[in-house]
């Protein structure tokens, strides 16, 4: 059922059932952290693997302490700034917190959305929500309620409907475990924006740290063979391609994804030009609707540009950069 009544969500939740909520991110889909039986059905109706950890989302830096966690200074400086928004924080896990939403670690994450639904419902419980993205787990995240119908509409009793995600990709992931802060997946909130607040971090993109079926840990470098496949279309999707390489398709049978070229070698029926006027955080509102409905077409193959390496164009390099991985 598809809705936007904060009442029923409740309902469901308290009784330890799941609900699809909006985020500014991506469609999460929740659990009460809290209820170890309501968790697992996160896991089971993803497919998702259990040494997978999940985020959990709540609407106050005061919850968050109620249930001991520890909040180191720089996590404060940068959540005065950025939260509610697109940003999670790893940090070390309290008791409070059930094993099953870490995977066993120590670390737990933790995020405030921003989106004013979810924010009234988190205000009402006394639980934090548990939520993986609404999506089978190793394909495309979903940006709309209808998205979230489609994939797992017969398995959630309720998807509270709170229209089209704004930032469109999923958040910015800084760990706080080791000395300087970790970025360990780039998301909605630039690196950029996070530096001008508390300075220099770390990254771990070498070692590619949003693998859905690895476990992340900051001392556990994944190498880059090692990348699974994530956000994966049905079609083959080539990413940071030379316009020669359309030679061996049909030019006819080729799906785009673009920043703002329209390559005249293809219909345009065919081609998702994301931004035409280049600005980042538009392309990244549109990237996953855009992978969905290109992979709709009647095409043997989706090419996808490489975005400016900097601001959001870093997600959504990422997010492609996973899409292209051959599965096994
Ligand atoms: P999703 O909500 O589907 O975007 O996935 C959540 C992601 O958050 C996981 O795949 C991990 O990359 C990351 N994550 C969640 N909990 C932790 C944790 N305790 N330590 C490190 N990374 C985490
Ligand atoms: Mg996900």
């Amino acid at each position: 059922m598809i809705g936007t009544d904060i009442n029923t969500a409740i309902n469901f939740l308290k009784q330890g059932e799941l609900v699809a909520i909006p985020t500014e991110t991506v469609y999460g889909l929740a659990a009460n952290a809290f209820d170890e039986n309501a968790v697992l059905k996160i896991y089971h109706v993803k497919n998702r693997p259990q040494f997978n950890p999940l985020i959990i989302h709540t609407n106050s830096i005061e919850k968050l302490k109620s249930w001991d966690l520890v909040l180191p200074e720089k996590m404060l400086l940068l959540a005065a700034k950025f939260s509610p928004g697109p940003l999670t924080f790893v940090i070390k896990k309290s008791n409070t917190i059930p094993d099953i939403v870490t995977a066993g670690t120590d670390a737990v994450a933790v995020r405030i959305p921003n989106h004013k639904l979810t924010l009234e419902l988190l205000s009402k419980l006394d639980f934090p929500l548990a939520a993986p993205s609404a999506n089978p787990s190793g394909f495309v995240s979903p940006t709309k309620a209808s998205h979230v119908f489609e994939q797992l509409g017969e398995h959630i009793p309720y998807i509270l409907d709170g229209g089209d995600c704004e930032v469109g990709v999923e958040s910015t992931i800084i760990s706080f475990l080791d000395e300087t802060p970790t970025i360990l997946r780039f998301g909605g909130l630039s690196l950029e924006a996070i530096e001008l607040v508390i300075g220099k971090v770390n990254t771990i993109f070498s070692q590619q740290s949003t693998v859905d079926s690895r476990p992340l840990t900051v001392n556990q470098p994944i190498a880059p063979g090692m990348l699974s496949r994530h956000y994966a279309t049905k079609h083959k999707l080539i990413f940071d391609f030379k316009e020669t390489d359309f030679n061996q398709y049909h030019h006819d049978r080729i799906g785009m994804i673009s920043y703002s070229k329209n390559y005249t070698s293809i219909p345009i029926s065919n081609q998702m030009i994301l931004s035409p006027e280049r600005k980042l955080a538009e392309a990244a509102r549109k990237l996953f609707s855009a992978m969905r409905e290109i992979d709709e077409k009647d095409i043997d193959v989706i090419f996808a540009e490489k975005f400016p390496d900097l601001d959001l164009g870093r997600a959504i390099n990422d997010r492609l950069k996973r899409a292209s991985v051959e599965s096994k």
